[in-house]
């Protein structure tokens, strides 16, 4: 039957080996029967009784005396971040700069994340920052763990940042003291630090998330969250050999990114493991492999920076003559978002580019799907195991065992079809009137979601006049640049405020520590004693911000429900994972950033 599918197919040339609109309709069922009204309010905070799930089991708890002394900058977050910020401040020749961390050492998401199968599915080459000021090359082309935390303290010494850090010290309080034009910072250690500037990288995914569901208190086995994995139970370590497994019968609840990688090793290792499903993961192709040094040999001064730059060029739609890491990220941009610029102009209208991306959008996933039924043996798993919404709904996966592992005999999937575990019990785990007796849990339930400076993260920061950043920020950010905000001088915030994001994060990060050393480095030298934003800048770019977001609104609209749209409840550029970044993407917003640094006017701060 002839649609705008299949008309815009026939003009581009483009072969349909499916039934685009029979595929949408299964997409919109897929994300209706997901759809809940508690939206965000399904998940618990951990805290209180719950509180276990986040202490902190990699390191000894340290003591030590309150500081209450002086410091010219201090960064908040320690992983890359932090990092980044700290290095560029320290070669744009800050000395009394002070990092404060939560964790026992640097590495951020690095170093809470440690379970086993744990790796980062952006190409280290690009990933990995700081790579030839280290003179590092990584060991494989997609690292592990363990490889990137070693990478982030070897940045805390070589910057020489582990000179003035506080480890396992949590910022209680933020204020900004007018008559001396400088932030107080407290903390839960009893420290009040006084910092002419502060930059903040607290990271947006920080806080691990429990669902609210009863039970969770009575269970009498053994639990922990993936970010807290707790090996002294489990045996082996980040890259497996979970002996202490052999004998218990597990459960994960959860498929995300996370249980998709540490779910081959659970496998493994368990007598039995029970896989709690809510929605599947699109599982991809992973294909690592170790460096070649044939190829490293062969690097030449500056290949960091263009490889980087090259990847960020792909990923949002060229211009790229070459794809130097054409992986499963670029394969995707490169057929999903740049159908757009591959289709002249002369052939498809506007809306019917639109519409032929979305085709390779279904043609991508129909790959994902035939994946799992070719590797799946048992039909019905493989078929629960089919994702059926947008590849950008949620966050791609790539691996080459997880699949696979539904083919042991002591694995069982639970699809819980769209609806999730019901509870908990003393002995395990209820879904659908059965109970699932299990000696553990393991919760792989992600993240909250939220912007990391309101009270949500532990602190509030009161600015200038009292006015705190909780009620400033209560119905949406609010910066220029995503670095600044009117009443709150000298405060930099990093990472996703507002801000040009990209796949690749510790890019991201790298432009924003970029300007964060630019401006104190040219503040301090004109003697500034204070930066902020002044009114009118902020509004034009929120103005601009807004203008830019709704455009991605309708496709997350769309989407099955998920941290990335708010838990079905897109809307506002504040409340969701990908709401309120720059709509024009990483490119343009790299490019304000340079442009507005080579003016060297400060446009759009207040100085004094
Ligand atoms: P996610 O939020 O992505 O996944 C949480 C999982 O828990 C989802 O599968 C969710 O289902 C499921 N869930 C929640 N409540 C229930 C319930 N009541 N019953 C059953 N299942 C439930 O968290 P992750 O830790 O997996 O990943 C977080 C992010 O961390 C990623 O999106 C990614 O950005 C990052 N990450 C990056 C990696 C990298 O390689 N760079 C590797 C790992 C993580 P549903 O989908 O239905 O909500």
């Amino acid at each position: 039957m002839s649609n705008i599918y299949t008309e815009v197919a026939e003009k581009a040339g483009m072969k349909l080996s499916f039934d685009p609109a029979a595929l949408l309709e299964k997409y919109n069922f897929e994300r209706d029967k997901r759809l809940r009204e508690d939206g965000r309010g399904q998940y618990r905070e951990i805290a209180g009784q719950f509180a276990h799930f986040i202490e902190d089991p990699y390191v000894e708890p340290i003591t030590r005396e309150p500081l209450l002394d002086e410091v010219e900058v201090i960064v908040i977050g320690g992983g890359f971040g932090g990092l980044l910020a700290g290095a560029k401040l320290r070669e744009a020749g800050v000395k009394s700069l002070r990092m404060i961390e939560k964790g026992g050492d640097f590495g951020g998401t690095w170093y809470w994340n440690r379970y086993p199968g744990a790796q980062c599915d952006i190409e280290a080459y690009v990933y990995l920052p700081l790579l030839e000021e280290l003179n590092y090359v990584p060991r494989e082309r997609y690292s592990h763990a363990p490889e990137i935390m070693a990478h982030t303290q070897a940045i805390g010494r070589k910057y020489n940042l582990y000179d003035d850090v506080c480890f396992q010290t949590e910022v209680t309080g933020m204020q900004w003291d007018e008559k001396e034009s400088k932030w107080i910072i407290t903390t839960d250690r009893g420290d009040r630090m006084k910092a002419r500037f502060v930059a903040m990288s607290n990271g947006p995914l920080n806080k691990p998330k429990l669902p609210a569901m009863t039970g969770i208190e009575n269970f009498k086995g053994h639990t922990f969250h993936t970010s807290r994995w707790d090996y002294d139970y489990t045996g082996g370590t980040c890259e497996g050999n979970l002996t202490g497994l052999k004998d218990k019968r597990v459960a994960i609840i959860g498929t995300g990114a996370t249980a998709v990688q540490c779910i081959p090793h659970l496998g493994e290792w368990s007598k039995e493991l029970f896989v709690f499903q809510r929605t599947p993961s699109s599982v991809d192709v992973r294909k690592n492999a170790p460096t070649n040094p044939e190829w490293q040999k062969k690097l030449q001064p500056g290949w960091h920076q263009k490889r980087i730059e090259n990847f960020n060029n792909m990923m949002s739609g060229g211009p790229s003559e070459k794809d130097d890491v054409s992986d499963g990220w670029t394969d995707i941009f490169r057929d999903i978002t740049n159908q757009e610029k591959m289709n002249p102009a002369k052939v498809l209208s506007k809306e019917e580019k639109k519409v032929l991306a979305e085709l390779a959008d279904f043609k991508k996933m129909e790959e994902i799907r035939t994946r799992a039924a070719s590797i799946v043996k048992d039909q019905a798993t493989a078929e629960a195991l089919k994702p059926y919404y947008r590849q950008f709904c949620k966050r791609p996966t790539f691996h080459d065992e997880y699949l696979f592992t539904y083919n042991r005999p002591n694995v069982h999937l639970v699809d819980t079809r769209g609806k999730g575990v019901d509870r908990i019990t003393e002995n395990g785990v209820v879904f659908d009137g059965r109970e699932y007796e299990v000696d553990c849990i393991i919760f792989a339930t992600g993240f909250e979601v939220g912007t990391a400076y309101t009270s949500k993260s532990g602190y509030d920061i009161v600015g200038r006049g009292d006015v705190r950043l909780s009620q400033k920020w209560a119905d949406g950010l609010r910066t220029f640049h995503g670095f600044f905000s009117n009443g709150f001088p000298n405060c930099f915030f990093m990472g996703m405020t507002q801000t040009g994001l990209t796949a690749n994060m510790t890019h991201m990060l790298s432009e924003q520590a970029n300007h964060v050393a630019y401006v104190i480095s040219h503040a301090k030298s004109s003697n500034i004693r204070a930066v902020e934003a002044t009114v009118e800048a902020e509004e034009a770019w929120v103005k601009d911000i807004y203008r830019l977001a709704l455009l991605g609104e309708a496709y997350y609209a769309s989407c099955t429900p998920g941290y990335y749209n708010n838990e079905g409840k897109p809307g506002s550029a504040n409340n969701g994972f990908l709401s309120g970044q720059y709509g024009g993407g990483p490119v343009e917003f790299f490019k304000i950033l340079k442009d507005w640094r080579e003016e060297g006017a400060l446009r759009g701060l207040e100085v004094s």
